[in-house]
Order: structure tokens, then sequence, then C-alpha cells
């Protein structure tokens, strides 16, 4: 049987595609999602991202390759492999960016891509509960509620900025980000909503949908230059399906380059070199990787205002409690409460910052498998704009071995002076005088590193990813001087029938985290297909 649409991929974006075109119940489509559905009951409770980061049942666990700039230490990079992909294991925070950061898309030749074209898939995607901002959407399958915070906490914190001059931002999802906020999160009714929840749930029914689970795609079939169909395997039994109108490949900023190298639309010479046959010789497949790092403060506290005291015994029982009665309480939380977006410098014209704010420590546990026991605070900075460049490609011919991963953190001296200063602020805000009563011993980076280099040493051996990788399949014009992908249409380069929708596409990163701004790429690619398939 032959499907218009043949969707690979589950997650943030191919969720999306699936349930927006599949309401039209003249197109039949097909979603294969290579891992499994998602039952795991540590997707939904808000604070289990600490348990599925970790859980092969349901995440890829790639690493990247040893790096030098990063102290050789391959890095734990997890992405989602269960329906809903990084949406159903994410930290659910959620920032769209900065309207320059899409502007500067179309100014690279993707018109259509710039933030007030934009903007109108953010406000539909989502349900902004407690927001009346017109830039803000109601109704829409992604709930978005603020943050509680901890009251003392939240009040200091606030205070600090204050005196760091950082202003109170009642929405960094407004077209204004600077300033501190409480984080915005994903969550309805004390639950995650991934993509597979807001969108899958609903369409499920649908009989013109069909999903497969643990259903991996190993390649892209072709006619000619013509994309017709997939080749997956279920177990050990292989698969093909044929798709009428288009294949469309939303498996990530690691699995979409992945396939497409293994379907011979990559670098040439590598991909013969492997001994696969060349469809499209497309150089930018795989390149422009880029990620977000991040470099973590933490400070021990003289009162017991944190969640570290409310995480064992009775207080953690009175926790659970909390939550069953209201979803909310460290089993409801995101792991950060509060974000602070500002500048690396005066000089600088927009906020190329990030701090968050977490109200715990886990120094001796670094995964947050047992908080510390006496109350303390920790922050992650971000350089929001890195300008490192890395690449992703295939090691060999079988689906099932892992690519390369190099996102070359901290190869560009920029990246490295934004994360110094970061550091630096992480320490105002927290020897500030609002933390007076209350600030206890430096834990992390430690009071004995002070000058840029110790600094930029302890982000070399500590700093991790904050999960952001985007770009591999870059968009832009054809001849644009850089080897973009697809072009402002999604479509690959070169081919027919073949579009890539995800975080892959990204041509930069934007100034925030990535999952709301890759389900608005999803409905605005999912428009694009509807209205071509009209014509
Ligand atoms: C641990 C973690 C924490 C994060 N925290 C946040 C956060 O708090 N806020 C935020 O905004 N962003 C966060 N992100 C980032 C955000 O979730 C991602 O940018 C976004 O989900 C990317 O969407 P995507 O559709 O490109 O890829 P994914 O959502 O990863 O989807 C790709 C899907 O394709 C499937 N797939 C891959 N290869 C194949 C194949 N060959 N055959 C079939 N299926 C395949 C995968 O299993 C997966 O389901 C986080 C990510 C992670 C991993």
């Amino acid at each position: 049987m032959a499907y218009t649409y043949i969707i690979v991929g589950g997650g943030s974006a191919g969720a999306v595609v699936a349930a927006r075109l599949s309401e039209n119940p003249a197109h039949s489509v097909m979603l294969l999602e290579a891992g499994p559905k998602d039952t795991n009951p540590w997707i939904h409770v808000p604070i289990g991202v600490a348990k599925t980061i970790r859980n092969p049942a349901v995440n890829w666990l790639y690493a990247t390759q040893p790096d030098g700039a990063t102290s050789n230490r391959p890095m734990a990079l997890p992405r989602g492999k269960v329906l809903g992909g990084s949406s159903s294991i994410n930290g659910h925070v959620v920032t769209r960016g900065q309207p320059e950061d899409y502007d500067a898309w179309a100014q690279l030749g993707n018109p259509g891509w710039d933030f007030d074209s934009l903007l109108p898939y953010f406000r539909k995607l989502e349900d902004a509960i407690g927001f009346d901002d017109p830039a803000r959407g109601h109704g829409g399958p992604m709930t978005v509620k603020r943050s509680q915070g901890l009251d003392e906490l939240t009040r200091l914190m606030i205070a600090a900025a204050g005196e760091c001059g950082i202003p109170y931002n009642a929405d960094p999802n407004s077209r204004n980000a600077d300033g501190i906020g409480l984080v915005q999160r994903a969550v309805r009714n004390g639950r995650r909503v991934s993509t597979a929840r807001g969108y899958l749930k609903p369409a499920r029914h649908r009989p013109n949908l069909t999903v497969v689970c643990n259903a991996q795609v190993s390649r892209i079939v072709f006619e000619g230059r013509r994309a017709t169909g997939v080749e997956y395997a279920v177990g050990n039994q292989l698969h093909q399906a044929a798709a009428s109108a288009e294949v469309i490949v939303s498996a990530g900023a690691i699995g979409t380059p992945q396939l497409l190298e293994l379907s011979g639309v990559g670098q040439g010479q590598r991909l013969r070199n492997l001994g696969i046959d060349v469809v499209h010789d497309l150089p930018g497949v795989g390149e422009n990787l880029h990620d977000h790092l991040l470099a973590r403060g933490a400070w021990e506290l003289t009162k017991p205002i944190s969640m570290n005291e409310r995480s064992s015994g009775w207080p953690l029982v009175g926790q659970a409690i909390k939550y069953g009665l209201t979803g909310e309480g460290l089993l409801g939380n995101a792991i950060a409460h509060m974000i602070i977006f500002t500048r690396s410098s005066p000089d600088v014209d927009r906020p190329d910052l990030e701090i968050t704010l977490s109200p715990f420590t886990a120094t001796k546990a670094i995964d947050f498998k047992k908080l510390d026991k006496t109350p303390g605070v920790f922050m992650s900075c971000v350089p929001l704009r890195p300008r490192s460049r890395g690449h992703v490609h295939i090691c060999s011919a079988d689906v099932r071995d892992h690519p390369a991963i190099a996102p070359n953190y901290l190869h560009d001296e920029a990246d490295q002076r934004v994360a110094i200063a970061g550091l630096k602020l992480i320490r105002r805000l927290l020897t500030s005088p609002a933390f007076d009563s209350c600030r206890g011993a430096e834990l992390w980076p430690a009071s004995n590193k002070q000058s840029d280099a110790d600094l930029l040493q302890y982000v070399r051996d500590t700093g991790l990813t904050i999960h952001h990788v985007v770009g591999s399949c870059r968009m832009g014009p054809a001849n644009g001087g850089v080897p973009a992908v697809v072009g402002p249409d999604l479509r690959v380069h070169g081919l027919q029938g073949l579009r890539v929708v995800d975080a892959s596409i990204m041509p930069s990163i934007i100034s925030g985290h990535t999952n709301f701004p890759t389900i608005a790429i999803a409905e605005k690619a999912a428009d694009m297909i509807k209205a071509d398939a009209a014509r």
C-alpha cells in the first residue's frame, strides 16, 4: 500500500507534521518511530527527566567524540527514542528565542522564516495559561505554565538580579527576552506535555494515520532523484513502504543526517568510502552541527529555603502528596525555576547569555540521582549564540551504529569569553547583598578559581550540553555560498519528494531552548506541505 506521506521520526517535529497532515482525510499518513510508545511513567512526571535522561529504553544515549577543547571527555548526548522524541524526555522549559534569531534566518536567503512570519505558528501551537500578551497563543496543543518557584528563594533571586542591573520580566517569551522571569514549562495538570501527548494523542483515532513504533528506518528509497518510500526494520523483520507524494525526514539533528547519508545523500567521497551508492552529492549534510554548552555554579545556603531539605524522608512524602493533589512541588516542576536572559558585556546589542536558577544542589551525584542534604542552590550559564561549528557523520553503512558526533564546543574564542562572563555573573548574583542573610560556601567553580584561565579550564573540564543540537541539515538557498541541505520550502536540494522538518534545518541556533521553535518549524512545514498538495 502507498501512503500519501511517510514521516520518519515521531519527535518534536515529526509528531506535529503527522497530526497536521492527517487532518485532511484525503491524505494517508504513515509515521515511523524507532522508539516505543510513551508508556514509561517517568516520561509524564515532570521531574522524571532525571530518570529518562539515562534510560536506554527511551533514549539513544549518544556520546560526543572526545575533543581537546573539552578536556577529551566524551560527553553524554541524550536524545529521545520514543514517541514524542526528545519532547518526551526533555526539561520541558519553554522559550521562543529572540525575534532577531529568526530575522537572521530570513536574511540568509530564507524568505518566510522571519519572526513575524513564524509568530502565528508560535501562537497556534500553545495554550499559554496566565498570559494575556497578544503574542501568546491560547487553545493550542502545547500547554504552557509558569513555574511556581519557591517564595523566599525566588524573591532573593529577583532582588539579586536587580542588584546586578537585571530587571524583572514577567514574560521572557514576549518580544523582549531581557531580564529575569519564572521558567515557563510545557506541563498540564502536573504531567508533561510532549508532542506525543499534545498532538498525536488527539489524532491517533484517525483512520488515515498509521503510527508504527519500534520501527527504525534504515534507508530512503529513490527512483532516480525522487524519494518514493522507505525501508525500515521492526525487530529483525525488514519492511518497505511507499509514499506517493513525499517522504518527510524528522529524525532530529543526529538521526536526520545519519539517515540521509545511509540513503546516499551527502558528501560523495565520504559515502563511497563506506560502500554506499551516492544518490546525490550534497556537501552540507552533517555539517554546521552546533549546540549550547552550559557551565555551572553552586552555593551552599545557610537557611532551609531550597529543595534539598524537602527531597528525603517526611518532607519528600509531603512533596509527593502535594504533587498528587496539585501537580506542583518538587515532582511537578522543571529542574530550573528561574531564567535570566542578559548580555555578556555592555557592547552586545541583545541578550547573548542565559542563566538558570535551580533550587537545589547535587554536588555528590552530578546526575541528580540524589540531592545534597544541606540547603543549596545551583545556576547554569549558557552562551546563547555559539559560533563554534562541528559535524555529525556516519561511520558505517549500518543504521544501528551511532554516528560520530563532534559539536566542537568552545572552539571559537568568542564562545569561551561568553562562558567566562556567565560564570562571573553567577558569582555576582550569589555574592550580591540580597543573599547576605543566607549565603554559604561556594561549591562550584570553587573560590580558588578566579582568573579567566582558571574559569575557562573549569568550563572545559565540567561543561555539559544543554541538549540543543541543531543545524546539521541547514536551510539556505542552493547556491548561497554555504552548503545548505534544504531550501526555505524544506525540500532537500537537488532531489524530489523529500523534505527535512526538524531542528536540523536551523541555519543558526536560536537564543533559547529549542523545543517550541522546532514545533513552530513543524507547524509551518505542515502548512507548506498542505498548500503544495492543494496546488
Ligand atoms: C534531555 C533533553 C533535555 C532538553 N531540554 C529542553 C528543554 O527544557 N526545553 C527545550 O525547549 N528543549 C529542550 N531540549 C531540546 C529539544 O527537546 C529538542 O531540540 C527537540 O526535541 C528536537 O526535536 P526534533 O524533532 O528535531 O528531534 P527529536 O524530538 O529528537 O525527534 C527525532 C525522532 O526521530 C526518531 N528517529 C531517529 N532516527 C530514526 C530512524 N532512523 N527511524 C525512525 N525514527 C528515528 C527518534 O527516535 C526521535 O523520536 C532537550 C533535549 C533533551 C534530549
